[in-house]
């Protein structure tokens, strides 16, 4: 990003701009802060690692059919993921969540959360899982340290499963739940991508499947960071979802939500369970996002909807670990966030990776 220049739109108005010598006042963010906040005063803390691009599913929203995945000598190593963590949690980083492709692709993945639980200053990691392998992985990774788990499901039925996924194995990610709530999983997400036509015969089963057994629902509405078209009219919203559930399944009360946490979150009236919503479409929550993103070959991203990245494997790779060198790319690209994703405007532009590549 040059400095000094005024852009607008999904560009920092950044007026100082990295590097650009000019004085700074304390009170105000700079490039150069000792934290991770940038241009808009946001501070980072959670950072989503991503930790290969494979999947064993194929979501319609969010990969193509037919892709070419990268060759493993691209991938960061633990080590090198390890390192990164370090260093981003001197800068103030204390979450960081496990991602994908579908993280439990990747071999021994128990290993990685034991060498993160141990970096001082991480207080919190969690995993995003489709769920097919849990009931193989639960107990290594609970025994590694985890206890956050999220699991994507969309649907309780076999055949609009393999419709959203292209592929079977609803089975699987039940048994996997199952496995994990067992294993002492606290709390379990379940997630579920809102798509109209599909989320209206879903949401019931869904949120009472969740209910029954403990889980937390969050739907999230669809977005167009996927390898299919997107259109606004295919998103069902959140206030759609909140209406529904709330007339056949119970009625729905606010719950204490975390303000820079992207779900609104919801409660039955009777005590009986939690509902929330992740509106990115509807309500986006960029004003408070805290979260930056390492892909699996190593490109830091400050959105999900970002166009451009920072290379940090060159710097993890380099015979002799360069920690000022990274925090400074950390810093840059932080500073460089947009203020808004700028779904809803006509100047949007989708990324060119798609999301099972990003880490979501
Ligand atoms: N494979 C793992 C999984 O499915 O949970 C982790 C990676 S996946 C990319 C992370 C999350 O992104 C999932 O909950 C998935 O439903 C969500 N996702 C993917 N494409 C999306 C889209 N176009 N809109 C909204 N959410 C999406
Ligand atoms: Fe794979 Fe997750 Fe993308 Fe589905 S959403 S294709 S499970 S990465």
């Amino acid at each position: 990003m040059d400095s000094g220049q005024i852009r607008t739109g999904r560009r920092p108005l950044n007026l100082l701009g990295p590097n650009s010598g000019a004085p700074v006042t304390s009170s105000l963010p700079t490039p150069h802060s000792p934290l991770l906040t940038d241009n808009f005063g946001r501070s980072h803390n959670n950072l989503r690692v991503s930790v290969t691009d494979r999947c064993n599913l194929r979501c319609t929203y969010c990969m193509p059919e037919d892709v070419t995945f990268r060759d493993k000598s691209e991938l960061l190593t633990f080590e090198e993921i390890t390192s990164f963590v370090r260093v981003a949690a001197t800068l103030g980083v204390n979450k960081v969540r496990l991602t994908g492709g579908e993280p439990l692709m990747r071999k021994e993945l128990h290993k990685l959360v034991r060498l993160i639980a141990v970096v001082p200053g991480i207080l919190d990691i969690g995993v995003t899982t489709n769920g097919i392998l849990l009931a193989e992985q639960a107990e290594a990774l609970f025994d590694a340290g985890l206890r956050r788990m999220n699991v994507s499901l969309d649907t309780l039925d076999a055949t609009r499963f393999r419709e959203l996924t292209r592929r079977d194995g609803v089975e699987k990610v039940l048994a996997g739940l199952a496995v994990a709530k067992r294993a002492g999983f606290a709390p379990i997400k379940v997630n579920a991508v809102a798509i109209r036509g599909f989320a209206e015969h879903d949401v019931v089963p869904l949120a009472r499947y969740c209910r029954d057994n403990g889980f937390e629902l969050r739907f999230i509405e669809y977005m167009p960071i996927g390898a299919d078209s997107w259109e606004r009219e295919k998103v069902f919203f959140a206030s759609e979802i909140l209406e529904l559930i709330g007339r056949e399944v119970g009625e729905l009360v606010p719950a204490n939500t975390d303000p820079s946490a992207p779900a609104l979150d919801f409660a039955y009236r009777d005590g009986s369970g939690t509902v929330g919503v992740i509106a990115s479409v509807s309500r986006p929550f960029c004003h408070s996002c805290n979260r930056i993103r390492l892909t699996a070959d190593g490109k830091l991203r400050n959105c999900l909807f970002s166009l451009d990245e920072t290379d940090v494997k060159d710097l993890l790779r380099s015979p002799s670990l360069n920690e000022e060198a990274i925090k400074n790319a950390l810093r840059q690209s932080v500073w460089a966030k947009w203020e808004g994703h700028e779904i809803n405007a006509a100047t949007f532009v989708k990324p060119d990776r798609t999301m099972h590549a990003i880490g979501g």
